[in-house]
């Protein structure tokens, strides 16, 4: 995911551990019509089209190397909110967003752990005839919940993070058979989406890769646009903050040759890509 949760919305008292029996954390596992997020921001350029409202929700079951939102991962590290109060701040910037020919974004962390709220927030910005868009890395089994959530969804942003098993696991611990299912149930739904592919020297830069992921989202045939993002360190204090070793620390950013040779190989499969 992309941005900072610098600002945070009126809080709840949490009315239970967001832990199930197993240790992990259920989807929606807090109070109905409540989510657990860690913030929001306004951004412009990353996060979808125009000037968007972006929230960040808690709880994510990756762990991918480069990530710049490491507060994020547990969802029990966020403030539990309830999705009439985001939509009313939402409201505050509305015609704001409007005249930007901007929307909301839900971001994370990972938004498909709690589709209801997810789903909640995007009907009451609808209502504000403000566009939505869902950033997630599709790590999530499709569900009921999920398909209601992209009923209320105009623009998936899916990243997709690798091309192989092994390489998938490497950089987010995660399965990235589940990411593949997940973008083939958007292609069947003829979900209007967007790929981001985070560009990382040494790690997803490499050509099998890169054709790979260029490969997938041709084939998929639902993808609008393939954004190539560049890995950076803006993160990288925050894990200084969490106590967690950065394990990326030595890491080069991609330079511009590099990056502009990933994007020849997303537009030489077909893609529009920037
Ligand atoms: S999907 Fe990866 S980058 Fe996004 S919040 Fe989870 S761990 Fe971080």
């Amino acid at each position: 995911v992309t941005g900072h949760a610098l600002r945070t919305l009126r809080t709840q008292p949490r009315a239970a551990p967001l832990l199930g029996a197993g240790g992990r954390e259920d989807a929606d596992a807090h109070d109905p019509g409540t989510g657990s997020i860690t913030g929001w921001d306004i951004s412009t350029g990353v996060d979808g089209p125009g000037t968007r409202f972006v929230v960040f929700t808690a709880g994510c079951p990756l762990r991918c190397l480069y990530c710049h939102n490491p507060e994020t991962w547990r969802m029990r590290d966020g403030h539990v909110v309830a999705s009439g109060d985001v939509v009313d701040e939402i409201a505050r910037y509305a015609d704001f967003i409007r005249a930007a020919g901007g929307g909301v974004t839900i971001s994370g962390g990972e938004p498909l752990l709690q589709p209801a709220f997810t789903r909640d927030v995007f009907a009451g910005a609808r209502r504000l005839g403000l566009h939505t868009a869902l950033d997630t890395a599709g790590s999530v089994a499709p569900s009921a919940a999920i398909d209601a959530l992209l009923e209320e969804t105009d623009l998936v942003l899916l990243d997709i993070k690798a091309a192989d098993p092994e390489r998938y696991r490497t950089v987010t611990g995660g399965r990235l058979e589940r990411t593949l299912a997940f973008a083939e149930h958007l292609a069947d739904r003829d979900q209007r989406t967007w790929v981001r592919f985070v560009l990382v020297p040494g790690l997803t830069d490499d050509a099998q890769t890169v054709e790979g992921v260029a490969r997938t989202c041709a084939q998929l045939g639902n993808v609008d646009r393939v954004d190539v993002l560049p890995y950076h360190r803006l993160g990288a204090h925050k894990y200084d903050v969490l106590g967690i070793d950065y394990p990326l620390a030595s890491t080069p950013v991609p330079d511009a040759q590099a990056v502009d040779a990933a994007l020849e190989v997303f537009r030489a499969a077909g893609l529009e890509a920037y």
